[in-house]
């Protein structure tokens, strides 16, 4: 196996790959995945890429995603992804790639939640994730290496070298010219999550210890219809697109509640509807369900295979059966700050894209597929500046190959706990006590003999809670109840 290369990729998901699609095959590339290939959270994307269905669409697609951020978006970036979208898909579809279609051959376009109107490609009907995962698999034309876990980033003076990975219960050193972080966000250090089970959170723990700046760690989105009872880690999601087609939320005597919180009802923006439900079953301590009701059985086959096929191998005949459902876990809008071109300002040669980077383009809320969209468009962008900055040269630095335990005995508890203490402390309902006492854990368990993978979990979760502490007042996914006695 070499051990040097031009292009270091950590992360198989669309971020990941679809840079990698973007550069030349003479490049040097290596991409390394934690786990099987399609752990991730791009194999397990149901409803779609959002994207412009025309010129005049561009600019209601920016007024949405700005809507949706709560005015923390950088307007930038937001231009760059509703501007070079319609073409990244263009190129996708270039490629090869099948969007469905109707029986005329045009390009189906779904709504969902917080959109003006139908603007969601989808693949599969609701397994958009795995057919375009499945399909830059296939189109991959590097060596990728599985079953790899990146431990640590080998910097000096604020250049990043390479890094340090696990692989085969070995520890050792890659180096390469540039270094793309593309691991995507912090799912497991929530109890309830809808994430693949690679996604924890590393790479933004590597970060802090690093002192490489993370942001907007308080914004973390939570999915209001998640099936969260079963025992599986990654709990079942019912994608956006049964609300945007007319699936309705109700309570156990048939109450469409939601219109109490919002006079959008089941097409309010996705941290409302959290908000709401997860409300409505403290005050009322009632259970809440999706109602598929609306939806004629042949159809629902045809447009939800994935959900209509997990879900009746748990029990559930579809569309007629009322789904418990409870908000859960689901994305980070938080992340390793980056530029434009996934340049993470404060250390030369290494770059951030996908789900792991913070551009500020989803603000405090990211609108429903707008971060597939995200992979295409600043992959592509992540490419661009690799291409122009590889010939730079760099000089040869030699790291040393030892690494502290990665896990210890204790780990498993307090990684239990700590998920817990993430849920109730930093989840949908924020309240300032709580917080705090959660801060004072974590850095209890900071100081107690560890692994290395759980510290890495615990950096992570230190600056969800700061951050969350930091914001005084609520904002799109932060919902903070403000009092010294809660
Ligand atoms: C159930 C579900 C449904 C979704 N539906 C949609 C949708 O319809 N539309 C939409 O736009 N978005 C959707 N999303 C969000 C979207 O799928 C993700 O934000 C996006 O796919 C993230 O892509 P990524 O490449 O950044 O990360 P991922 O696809 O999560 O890939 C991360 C990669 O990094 C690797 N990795 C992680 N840590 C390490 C490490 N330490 N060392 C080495 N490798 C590592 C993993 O193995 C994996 O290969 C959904 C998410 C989920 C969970």
């Amino acid at each position: 196996m070499k051990f040097k290369y031009d292009v270091l990729v950590i992360g198989a998901g669309i971020a990941g790959l679809h840079t990698v699609l973007n550069l030349e095959k003479d490049c040097d590339v290596l991409v390394l995945a934690k786990d099987y290939a399609w752990e991730c959270n791009t194999f397990y994307a149901q409803g779609g890429v959002a994207v412009a269905v025309d010129e005049e669409d561009i600019s209601y697609h920016i007024k949405d995603t700005l809507h949706a951020g709560a005015g923390l978006c950088d307007e930038g970036a937001v231009d760059i992804l509703c501007h070079e979208g319609p073409q990244a898909i263009k190129e996708f579809i270039k490629h090869g790639f099948e969007f469905d279609k109707d029986r005329a051959g045009n390009l189906l376009y779904t709504k969902e939640a917080a959109h003006s109107r139908n603007r969601i490609l989808h693949a599969g009907g609701d397994a958009t994730g795995r057919y375009i995962h499945q399909f830059l698999m296939d189109k991959l034309k590097f060596p990728i290496l599985y079953n790899t876990q990146v431990t640590d980033l080998l910097t000096e003076d604020s250049i990043c070298y390479g890094v340090r990975v696990f692989h085969n219960n070995e520890i050792f050193n890659i180096y390469a010219k540039k270094i793309v972080i593309a691991s995507g966000g912090v799912g497991s250090v929530y109890e309830y999550h809808t994430n693949a089970r690679t996604i924890s959170s590393d790479m933004q723990g590597i970060c802090v210890a690093h002192n490489i700046p993370l942001r907007d760690m308080e914004m973390m989105q939570f999915h209001p219809t998640v099936f969260v009872e079963d025992d599986a880690v990654r709990k079942q999601l019912l994608s956006e697109s049964l609300r945007g087609e007319g699936a309705k939320i109700v309570d156990e005597d048939g109450v469409r509640f939601l219109f109490d919180y919002d006079d959008r009802g089941e097409l309010s923006p996705r941290n409302i509807v959290s908000q709401a439900i997860f409300d409505y079953k403290l005050k009322t301590n009632k259970k809440v369900f999706l109602d598929l009701n609306n939806f004629e059985e042949g159809f629902f086959m045809k447009r939800f295979p994935s959900i209509y096929f997990n879900m009746n191998n748990i029990g559930y005949n579809l569309p007629f059966d009322l789904i418990p459902i409870s908000p859960a876990f689901h994305y980070a809008m938080g992340g390793i700050k980056s530029d434009l071109f996934g340049r993470v300002e404060s250390v030369d040669s290494l770059y951030v894209v996908g789900e792991a980077a913070n551009t500020r383009v989803h603000g405090a809320n990211r609108l429903a597929s707008n971060s597939l969209l995200e992979g295409f468009v600043f992959s592509k962008r992540v490419a661009q500046d690799i291409k122009l900055s590889l010939k730079e040269k760099k000089k040869n630095v030699d790291f040393d190959e030892i690494e502290p335990s990665l896990i210890k005995p204790s780990d498993k508890n307090l990684k239990n706990e700590l998920r817990d203490l993430m849920w109730n402390s930093a989840g949908i309902i924020r309240h300032k006590k709580k917080l705090q006492v959660a801060l004072g854990r974590v850095e209890e368990m900071l100081e107690s003999p560890i692994g290395k993978l759980l510290r890495l979990r615990l950096l992570s979760s230190r600056e969800i809670i700061k951050s969350a502490l930091n914001r005084k007042e609520s904002l799109g996914a932060h919902y903070i109840i403000k009092g010294d006695n809660i």
